[in-house]
């Protein structure tokens, strides 16, 4: 096992790796920029390293600061969390050319993965089911477009190769605009996200959001730890997530997992991974794969009792997974919501410092957060501050527990959607559970496009 391992990430992603390192008698090393030099998770570390100001731009995505960092702490392997570079291939390659360990996939795995085109085509080939659409990218024929449109059948949704974070697709419902709406994608992709490949699906209606996730290691073996639901979403970014999926049933949920974790060992995937895909009318479409560990972890910890987190060390290590399939079971049902210090309705971020903290408790709550009571949310990053986690026998319980914790739950100071959440967990449609990804903008009057 590593002596020492460097966490290149901040916030309770930040956090949470270090505890798990903790546990398993490893040091860290934070690094962090002049923003977050007061953070909690910096003073825990046995060592830490300002690696540049504020902009993540100059910090926590400046590659060579972080790989000096390595090099001046002697730690042995590095963990990426989620965002900033954690799908990102060539520091994954960097990190490895360096001599350190990358705690994740192999570097062309997240390069297959990353583009949306080429993994669309790995799952077709390894027999995960996708959203019917162009096999590969759209050439330049313009009639060829008409034409699978028409096969697809309208509403179809043009999607970027590159594109990630909700950005880089446009909805079309008919002939007319398909032509111009290919192009506009075409010229925004080339622009964002440097290339300008784009590919077409059927845009499902009324989907719900179902992604499961896996762990494989570099033995061979792969197991899938089941799904969560998180069609709870704005502007497509999740705000609660759940597991089990509401009324999923059982029996397909093995069938589908199983399928992701064949695909795993197809591709010789290495670390934990998520499949993302969306529902309808009992099937599931792929849509993308995610290459490291999610914000919505917890959830599939509290239902199966495996640390995700120190399963990702133990992979990178080289060591075998510690769990069987038939060792996982799924007991229970636990909910998340994403506290972030924004206005809960309109979204405006609202940075600033917190005045009065309190954190829930109690049977069956987990806070996974970095902050508190002073702490100042610093205004350049995501503006997540800390995430509520419930666990109850029952949905039910879970959902009773919830409302508890986020009465009790205290942050002055600064806007947070607290009081959206709460409303949530009164709102009937989300008590009965199995609502579209849809549900949350339709009920608080955003129209969107499609
Ligand atoms: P990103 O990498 O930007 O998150 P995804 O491919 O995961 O892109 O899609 C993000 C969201 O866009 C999905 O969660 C869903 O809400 C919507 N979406 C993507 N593809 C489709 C589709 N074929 N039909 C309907 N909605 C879609």
């Amino acid at each position: 096992m590593f002596e020492k391992i460097l966490i290149a990430n901040r916030g309770e992603i930040a956090l949470r790796i270090q505890r798990a390192c903790r546990e398993m008698g490893i040091k860290t090393v934070a690094v962090h920029s002049e923003a977050d030099a007061e953070a909690k998770y910096v003073r825990l570390a046995d060592e830490s390293v300002c690696i540049g100001p504020a902009p993540s731009a100059k910090s926590y995505l400046h590659v060579p600061a972080i790989i000096a960092a390595a090099e001046v702490t002697d730690a042995e392997a590095i963990h990426p969390g989620y965002g900033f570079l954690s799908e990102n291939a060539d520091f994954a390659e960097r990190v490895e050319q360096s001599g350190f360990v990358f705690i994740g996939p192999r570097p062309d795995t997240i390069r297959l993965m990353g583009d949306k085109v080429s993994a669309k085509d790995a799952m077709r080939a390894a027999g995960v089911p996708c959203v019917p659409g162009s096999e590969g990218a759209l050439g330049e024929d313009t009639d060829e477009w008409m034409r699978m449109a028409n096969d697809i059948g309208y509403p179809i949704i043009i999607k970027a190769a590159g594109g990630g974070g909700g950005r880089g697709m446009r909805v079309v419902h008919t002939d007319a605009a398909l032509i111009q709406s290919v192009q506009m994608t075409q010229n925004e992709a080339g622009a964002a996200f440097n290339n300008p490949m784009v590919y077409m699906e059927k845009y499902l209606q009324n989907p719900r959001h179902i992604e499961i996730q896996v762990l494989a290691d570099e033995h061979g073996n792969a197991v899938h730890l089941g799904e969560r639901d998180c069609s709870m979403q704005r502007r497509h970014q999740k705000i609660l997530e759940e597991a089990p999926a509401p009324g999923l049933d059982p029996k397909l949920r093995n069938k589908i997992g199983e399928r992701c974790a064949e695909a795993c060992r197809q591709f010789g995937y290495r670390g934990a991974g998520t499949f993302e895909f969306l529902y309808e009318n009992g099937e599931f479409y792929f849509i993308e794969m995610n290459t490291r560990v999610q914000v919505e972890h917890p959830v599939t910890e509290l239902i199966t009792g495996v640390d995700i987190v120190q399963e990702t060390i133990r992979i990178a290590a080289g060591e075998t997974l510690s769990v069987k399939q038939k060792d996982v079971h799924f007991r229970g049902h636990a909910i998340e919501c994403r506290i972030n210090a924004e206005d809960p309705y309109t979204f405006v971020p609202s940075p600033g410092r917190i005045t009065l903290y309190h954190a829930a408790g109690g049977p069956g709550i987990r806070v996974d957060s970095h902050v508190y009571q002073n702490y100042y949310v610093p205004p350049h990053y995501d503006s997540m501050i800390g995430k509520l986690i419930s666990y109850g026998a029952t949905r039910e319980q879970a959902i009773a527990r919830m409302r508890i914790a986020l009465s009790e739950m205290i942050v002055e100071g600064i806007k947070t959607n607290i009081p959206l959440h709460q409303e949530l967990l009164n709102d009937a449609a989300v008590l009965q559970g199995g609502m579209s990804i849809h549900y949350l903008e339709t009920k608080l009057g955003m129209h969107k496009k499609g």
